[in-house]
């Protein structure tokens, strides 16, 4: 038995799957999960020194790779001054700085530790501020695990949605409406049945849960446009996309400016932080200013803060990264296409900017029903065949592939000539 496996068989019987997320497991691709000992630059080191360059990056969060020096000089200086204060400290305001000079339309931010209260506590805030209950999101666009959020719809127009949970009381989703998304026409449809009803719309500009999806500008025009006619607030969930497709995020790109925006992964640069924010007038309902209450013991961490600033100003400061990241993953997307076609496989890859997907499904995946309908079993043994030639995946097919800067040309390369590989042997 090699050491993940003993740590795996200790862990089962201390910690539910022997995992502190579920997707760790790697049940979806019928393996037992990796542990990591250490990981630097592009690569992680198992706990047997097997090296795998890592496509996971911490789900994005990584985007400079393992122990970025500059990173790691910040973190240390700032565990000198000591870790946590409970009072206020300078680099929450500088990161709030940071953060509402970055992004269109956020002109107050509130710093949360997980893309899971950020989305949860925008939500609170978007009903406390329009005192409407009900909200709309999209079929295959996660908002971390608060009840309201893990709802799917239910077939057919009688059915009411249901919990994707169990211990989430059906009452507590009855005000969660689900559209279906690059569908503008779903969502017009639940606001006419809605009318004055609902507080805010939450979708991920780019979705990255149901593997990438290229968001259709007109829907997402639309949905603007719709929203403000009907005093719904609109919501960015850009725990992934911010500061990742851009520095500005998918407004940034898209030109459109949300009412709220939620952040997470990539703005602590490694450590659990979220963000939420928008228009000062919404932000001012919020405690100690308004009625709409929510706090955090270790929010705005000044560690956290430290090394989520470092990371935020090492983006500023070298804007050529998005151009770099972006054509790394082009590069990928056309070597993977040309092996496709080579050998035959049934697979279509998907990318929006620096974040890519290889959809093993015949035909062109643009919907969540499309994504629904490819081949898990696939994905699995092409993640296996990957994993054995040293190649770190994300362990589900509806994960996306996370770039970092320190990928090189060569790295790239073999990940390209690997994937013809494991192509040609499951195929
Ligand atoms: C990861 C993620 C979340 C949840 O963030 P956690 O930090 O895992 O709670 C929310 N929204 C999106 C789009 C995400 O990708």
């Amino acid at each position: 038995m090699n050491n993940s496996k003993r740590l795996f068989e200790r862990a089962k019987e201390i910690i539910p799957g022997g995992v502190n997320s579920p997707v760790r497991a790697f049940g979806s691709v019928d393996m037992d999960p990796v542990f990591v000992k250490k990981a630097k630059g592009s690569y992680i080191y198992d706990s047997e020194d097997n090296k795998y360059l890592d496509y996971i990056s911490s789900w994005g969060p990584m985007i400079f790779g393992h122990c970025d020096e500059e990173l790691n000089e910040v973190a240390i200086e700032a565990l000198k001054n000591g870790i946590s204060y409970g009072v206020p400290s300078g680099v929450e305001v500088e990161m709030a700085e940071i953060i509402t000079d970055a992004y269109k339309g956020c002109e107050m931010v509130r710093m949360v530790n997980s893309g899971t209260e950020a989305t949860m506590s925008a939500i609170r805030t978007a009903r406390g501020y329009t005192k409407k209950d009900k909200i709309i999101k999209f079929e295959g666009c996660y908002h971390g695990h608060s009840d309201c959020l893990l709802v799917k719809s239910g077939s057919g127009a009688l059915t009411l949605n249901v919990p994707t949970s169990l211990g989430v009381p059906a009452d507590f989703v009855k005000h969660t409406l689900v559209c279906e998304y690059n569908n503008i026409e779903s969502v017009k449809k639940e606001i006419e049945n809605n009318k004055d009803e609902i507080a805010c719309v939450i979708i991920e500009p780019v979705p990255g849960n149901m593997g990438v999806i290229s968001p259709d500008m007109e829907f997402m025009k639309q949905l603007r446009k719709i929203t403000e006619e009907n005093n719904i607030l609109l919501i960015f969930d850009e725990v992934i996309s911010g500061f990742r497709i851009s520095y500005g995020g998918a407004a940034k790109v898209f030109d459109i400016v949300p009412d709220m925006v939620c952040f997470g992964k990539i703005i602590g640069g490694g450590l659990p932080v979220g963000a939420y924010g928008g228009k000062k007038e919404i932000m001012s309902v919020i405690s100690p200013l308004g009625p709409v209450y929510q706090a955090g013991t270790l929010s705005g961490n000044p560690l956290a803060m430290s090394i989520g600033i470092a990371a935020l100003n090492k983006l500023k400061n070298n804007p050529e990264i998005y151009e770099e990241l972006e054509n790394k993953a082009k590069k990928l997307q056309e070597g993977f296409n040309k092996n496709i076609e080579e050998t035959g496989v049934k697979a279509f890859v998907t990318r929006y900017k620096s974040m890519l997907t290889i959809f093993f499904n015949a035909k062109e995946v643009r919907t969540y029903a499309d994504v629904m309908t490819s081949d898990t079993s696939m994905y699995a043994k092409y993640f296996k065949g990957m994993f054995e030639l040293g190649i770190l995946l994300p362990p589900s097919q509806y994960e996306i592939m996370f770039l970092n800067t320190t990928l090189t040309d060569e790295e790239i390369e073999y990940t390209i000539e690997s994937n013809l590989k494991v192509l040609n042997s499951i195929k």
